[in-house]
């Protein structure tokens, strides 16, 4: 039968193999790693300190490797917060730490009592399963695979489950269940609940992993100035908005806008202030947009929008209400317009294609006067929406 310093060689292996891993994502500063590593590292000591003890482990060692090991779950608590980006301690905890630990000496030295000391740290090791899963369902994306989340919550929870049998097994009089007592229950409540720790820690690379990628796919398709979608994921997610479109059968149409004469607002007023008066007019506009549009930066002051089922002539009185917009609201002392294109998605269409003769309706736009907006089908009659 296995014994339970087996389980300590178990932990001791998955612990160690832990740190490295985790380690090895310490540089990628992802919140949380820290705690991790340095709590799987404690588990490793407490449970090497038991194991050279050996079976003759004194009760100082008990109440050290007890200690050590409270310490460890709360810090992989305390490290799920951060994570997650909540503050990591929490008083109670702390003060329920205390407590906890004045017991397990006042059940060593004081008042002898095997049972009420498993219990104790059943219970606190309880505790610290279901915080970590509770964290882990709670704070998941909800965009993305929630799968390393849900997990996570698995492993800890099935692991709160088999600490809490071994707290009530205790509670109901089950004898030897101290922890290096090798009898059949105790082994298996301990294996079982020691088991689901790997399986956590797994998780923990998991959701670290998902963090990084995450951040790389946000680098990847946000504009660092502006906070709108670059062209590539524009692109993609219009792709995708167009061939909804088609199969629906619901109008879509696509608006380009260009900041009007913006070189000179460079040229006059630095490159601090351009950046400035494309922040502002990517805040405009993206704050007023319904939340089913689309908006992008395709590229220097050049952005485009895509209105979900919305027609053409829609579609240009969502754009001059934008354009009144940014036109009315200066920034510091600047007063920036735009000019825009605007067409609509037809059968058979692709995306470049719709591009295309938006792109050729912003020309007219800017060659009738700029700061107005220009429907596309019409660019030999304009249909121009002018300015107030
Ligand atoms: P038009 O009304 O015909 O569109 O004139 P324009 O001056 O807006 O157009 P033009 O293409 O001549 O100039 C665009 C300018 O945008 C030139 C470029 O330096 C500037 N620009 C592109 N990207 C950025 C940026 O990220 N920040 C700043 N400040 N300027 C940028
Ligand atoms: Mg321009
Ligand atoms: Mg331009």
């Amino acid at each position: 039968m296995l014994s339970p310093l087996a389980l300590l060689g178990i932990v001791i292996v998955s612990c160690l193999m832990s740190v490295a891993i985790l380690g090895s994502l310490l540089r990628t500063a992802v919140p949380g790693i820290g705690r991790w590593c340095v709590a799987h590292a404690l588990l490793a000591a407490a449970s090497s300190w038991v194991l050279i003890a050996g079976a003759q482990s004194g009760q100082f060692v008990m109440i050290g490797a007890s200690l050590i090991t409270l310490m460890a779950v709360l810090l992989l608590v305390q490290g799920m917060r951060q994570f997650f980006g909540k503050g990591s301690a929490r008083h109670e905890e702390s003060a329920a730490f205390v407590i906890v630990s004045l017991a397990l000496v006042y059940f060593t030295y004081v008042s002898p009592n095997i049972d009420a000391r498993v219990t104790l740290i059943s219970i606190f090791l309880t505790y610290a399963r279901i915080a970590v899963g509770t964290l882990a369902l709670l704070h998941a994306p909800p965009d993305g695979a929630r799968y390393p989340y849900r997990f996570v919550a698995a492993a800890a929870y099935l692991g709160a489950l088999f600490h809490a049998t071994r707290a009530a097994a205790v509670a109901f009089g089950m004898p030897q269940m101290a922890f290096l007592q090798p009898s059949p229950w105790n082994v298996l409540f301990l294996g079982l609940a020691i088991v689901t720790l790997p399986c956590m820690s797994t998780g923990m690379v998991m959701l670290a992993h998902d963090q990084l990628t995450r951040r790389m796919e946000q680098l990847a398709s946000i504009d660092e100035l502006t906070g709108a979608l670059m062209r590539r994921a524009f692109m993609a997610r219009a792709n995708i908005l167009l061939r909804e479109a088609l199969v629906s059968g619901k109008p879509l149409s696509i608006a380009i806008l260009d900041i009007d004469k913006f070189k000179a607002v460079n040229d006059g007023f630095g490159h601090a202030a351009g950046d400035r008066i494309l922040r502002h007019v990517t805040s405009a506009v993206s704050t007023r947009l319904r939340s089913c549009d689309l908006f992008g930066r395709l590229g220097g002051e050049e952005f485009a929008i895509v209105f979900v089922n919305a027609g053409k002539a829609d579609a240009a009185g969502l754009t001059n209400d934008l354009r009144l917009a940014v036109e009315r609201s200066p920034n510091q002392g600047l007063r920036c317009t735009f000019s825009a294109g605007v067409e609509c998605v037809t059968s058979g269409d692709t995306l470049e294609g719709v591009l295309a003769r938006a792109d050729a309706a912003l020309y007219m736009a800017k060659a009738t006067g700029r700061n107005r907006v220009v429907t596309a089908p019409e660019v030999e009659e304009c249909d121009v929406v002018e300015p107030d």
